[in-house]
C-alpha cells in the first residue's frame, strides 16, 4: 500500500501529499540507454538505479537517496573509454510545482550525476596520450617516434637540447 508508484523515474506524490512527513520508500530506476541518449559525453553501461526514502513537507518533496550506476567516458589524453561506477549518496528538495502530483526526476538525477562524475578522467595516471602529429595511441605504441617531412632537423633540434 505504501510503495510509490514510479514510471520512468516518475515519482508519484499523491500519497505522499496525502500523509504529510510520513516516509515512504522509493526505488527508480532509469534504462541505460535512454540515460545515455539523454546526456553529453556519458555512456551509462548500467541502469540508474535511485533507492530510498520521500517525504513531503508543505510544498517541497525531501528525497533521500542512494543513487548507483556504471558510466563510461572518453580519457581526456587518449579518448579511450574509462569505466566509473558511481555509488552517491543524496538529499534532493525539490519544491512541488502548484497542482502538480508527480514529479519528474530525470533530469535532476542525471543532472547530479553528471556533476559528481571526474570532468576529465584519465584511463590511468601516466597515459602518455595521443602522438600530436598522427594521433596514434602511444600507450599502444609507447617507442612511436613521427616521421615528419622535416624530420633530420628536428631530430637535430631534439638532439641538441639533450
Ligand atoms: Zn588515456
Ligand atoms: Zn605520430
Amino acid at each position: 500500500m505504501s510503495r510509490s508508484v514510479c514510471v520512468k523515474m516518475q515519482l508519484n506524490i499523491d500519497t505522499f501529499m496525502e500523509h504529510p512527513g510520513k516516509r515512504f520508500p522509493v526505488d527508480v530506476s532509469l534504462n541505460a540507454g535512454r540515460a545515455t541518449s539523454m546526456s553529453e559525453n556519458v555512456t551509462f553501461l548500467e541502469d540508474v538505479t535511485v533507492r530510498g526514502e520521500a517525504y513531503v513537507q508543505l510544498t517541497t518533496l525531501y528525497l533521500d537517496t542512494e543513487i548507483h550506476t556504471v558510466v563510461e567516458q572518453p580519457c581526456r589524453r587518449c579518448l579511450e573509454p574509462v569505466r566509473e561506477e558511481v555509488e552517491v549518496s543524496e538529499r534532493f528538495r525539490i519544491e512541488i510545482p502548484e497542482g502538480e502530483s508527480s514529479i519528474d526526476l530525470i533530469s535532476r538525477i542525471l543532472g547530479f550525476i553528471t556533476a559528481a562524475l571526474d570532468p576529465h578522467p584519465l584511463c590511468r595516471p601516466d597515459c602518455r596520450g595521443l602522438c600530436p602529429v598522427c594521433g596514434i595511441n602511444l600507450n599502444e605504441h609507447p617507442d612511436h617516434v613521427c616521421r615528419e617531412e622535416d624530420e633530420d632537423d628536428h631530430v637535430r633540434l631534439r638532439d641538441f637540447f639533450k
